[in-house]
């Protein structure tokens, strides 16, 4: 079923999960045991993210190095199939521009199509580790805008191959990336949102943000979207803090801000289980006045802490 018809069809607020993959080696019952205790919480949908391959440099036994492509995390269509396979749960593959040909996207649209996935999360990605900015693949796509305008071709039945036009049609309902914090290389809000408005106008079907720990500027960024004529339901992406080295990682990777109050809460912990209480507390009093809100779903990034995101839903 589409994230659109979730909502359109939800009493109140909805709840979504976001997991990542996991690692080549460990197998499939590591994210099943990731997944088992948030279950009972009857997700509508659940996120998987795509990880593209890296360059890395291995050591050889001479001394030197060799450059190899290692891709730690594969398979999101798989591990999207094996999701609603074991839960019977709604899944939201993410599918990028970074690495991606067209002929890639309109293969891997196609496999998604063949499993019965009906939604998929349109973004560009990010530099790979081994690139300053991003770049696309040859032949591929520059901006998320791009990949979603294939796939909201495909769902017209155009294909890249003349031929099949006007053959199997799919169904996507399409989601795309917001940010209430503005994207880091947008030289300004709302250059962003002109084109977060751009991805809409062109057939997005609702919105997920980025991560934020301020609720006052999701509502923000939510009342410009709406100034601008943005229509479509506005999903917060919300995540659990729980390491005092988060106080770093989270602005660099992720480009937002932690609110002081919460940053001095953390920097008084002695220990890393206190940072996740106050983590805790801190994401269940933003989830309770998001729902008070009256926002369609709060969708929670479980990346490694499921029991604290359990714990949050269990209180709601
Ligand atoms: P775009 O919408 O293409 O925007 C990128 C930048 O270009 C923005 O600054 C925008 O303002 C600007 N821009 C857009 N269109 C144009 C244009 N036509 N001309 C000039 N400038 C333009 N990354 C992954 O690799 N895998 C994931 O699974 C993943 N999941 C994510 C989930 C969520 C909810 C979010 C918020 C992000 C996720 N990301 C993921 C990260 C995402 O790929 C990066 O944030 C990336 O840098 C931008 O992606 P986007 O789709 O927002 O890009």
């Amino acid at each position: 079923m589409k994230v659109t018809d979730h909502i359109a069809q939800a009493k109140g607020t909805l709840i979504s999960f976001e997991v990542l993959p996991p690692l080549k080696g460990k197998g499939i019952e590591a994210l099943y045991k990731h997944l088992d205790p948030l279950m009972e919480f009857k997700p509508s949908f659940i996120n998987v993210t795509y990880h593209r391959s890296e360059h890395v440099f291995k050591k050889k036994v001479d001394g030197s190095f060799e450059k190899v492509i290692v891709r730690k995390r594969p398979g999101t269509e798989s591990i999207c199939a094996a999701i609603m396979n074991k839960y019977t749960v709604d899944t939201v593959p993410h599918l990028i521009c970074g690495g991606f040909s067209i002929n890639d996207t309109e293969d891997a649209l196609i496999n998604l199509r063949y499993l019965g996935i009906d939604n998929v999360l349109v973004l560009r990605g990010d530099a790979a580790k081994n690139e300053t900015a991003f770049e696309p693949e040859p032949g591929g796509h520059k901006y998320a805008n791009e990949l979603l305008k294939q796939v909201v071709n495909l769902n017209a039945g155009i294909y890249l191959e003349e031929d099949l036009k006007g053959t199997q049609k799919t169904e996507f309902c399409i989601g795309v990336a917001g940010y209430p914090e503005k994207h880091f290389e947008a030289p300004n809000m709302d250059s962003d949102l002109q084109y977060l408005k751009a991805k809409v106008d062109a057939g997005a079907d609702y919105i997920i943000t980025q991560m934020f720990f301020d609720n006052a500027k999701f509502h923000a960024f939510v009342k410009s979207c709406r100034a601008i004529g943005i229509t479509v339901p506005i999903i917060p992406g919300l995540k659990p803090v729980y390491s005092k080295k988060q106080l770093t990682v989270l602005p660099k990777t992720f480009h937002i801000d932690l609110p002081s109050e919460l940053s001095s809460e953390i920097l008084k912990c002695k220990t890393d289980e206190e940072v996740e209480k106050i983590g805790e507390e801190w994401l269940l009093a933003q989830s309770k006045e998001l729902k008070k809100s009256g926002v369609p779903v709060l969708h929670y990034y479980t990346l490694g802490k499921p029991h604290v995101v359990a714990n949050v839903v269990k209180e709601l």
